[in-house]
């Protein structure tokens, strides 16, 4: 049966869940590997996030963005796990991830909402003397600037992680980073 025809009681007693969530959750004194990945938004900090995600794919599956996948790492204990992937498309906080999520590992109360940040990775279109305004044009917070030297400055206290700034950049010179 799929996970989305199952009640949310059912996911929570399930001895065959529990078992499958034994195997991958972390000890208490285990130290754990962290994603090379940022995760959706509002996760909560890296080994509560991997000792309560039952990998039920929910968040995944009610992102109408398609901004959130399964991570590909090798190690056992993070291969699955839900990861956010802007490299497509934006996310526009509707938080139904969030919502969707019953475990907790998503939590609007103990998760951080922002999980990547934009970073300059090389020469823009506009310090190589270039017209370009694109990211400034397109952040809706007003978290980017052009300053003097013509580079873009990206204000983080503004800046909502959404990701439209990066998808903008034809010169892909500005990157989601993981925050
Ligand atoms: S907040 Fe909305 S758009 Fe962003 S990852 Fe969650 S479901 Fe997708
Ligand atoms: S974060 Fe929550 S909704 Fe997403 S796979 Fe893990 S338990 Fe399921
Ligand atoms: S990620 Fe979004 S809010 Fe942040 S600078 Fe880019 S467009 Fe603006």
């Amino acid at each position: 049966m799929k996970d989305t025809q199952r009640t949310e009681d059912d996911q929570l007693v399930s001895p065959s869940r529990r078992a499958f969530f034994r195997r991958f959750a972390p000890e208490p004194e285990q130290v754990v590997p962290d994603s090379s990945y940022p995760r959706p938004p509002w996760a909560v900090e890296n080994k509560l996030f991997l000792a309560l995600c039952t990998q039920c794919d929910q968040c995944i599956d009610q992102c109408p963005m398609r901004v959130l996948g399964r991570s590909d790492e090798r190690e056992e204990i993070l291969a699955g796990r839900p990861i956010l992937d802007l490299s497509y498309g934006s996310c526009d906080f509707c938080g139904q991830c969030v919502d969707a999520c019953p475990s907790g590992a998503l939590s609007r109360e103990k998760g951080k909402k922002r999980q990547v940040i934009p970073q300059l990775s090389g020469s823009c279109q506009a310090e190589l003397g270039l017209y370009c305004n694109l990211c400034e044009e397109t952040c809706s917070e007003q978290a980017i600037r052009f300053g003097a030297d013509k580079k873009p400055v990206i204000d983080l206290s503004l800046c909502s992680g959404c990701g439209e700034c990066a998808l903008d950049c034809y010169s892909r010179v500005l990157v989601m980073a993981k925050a």
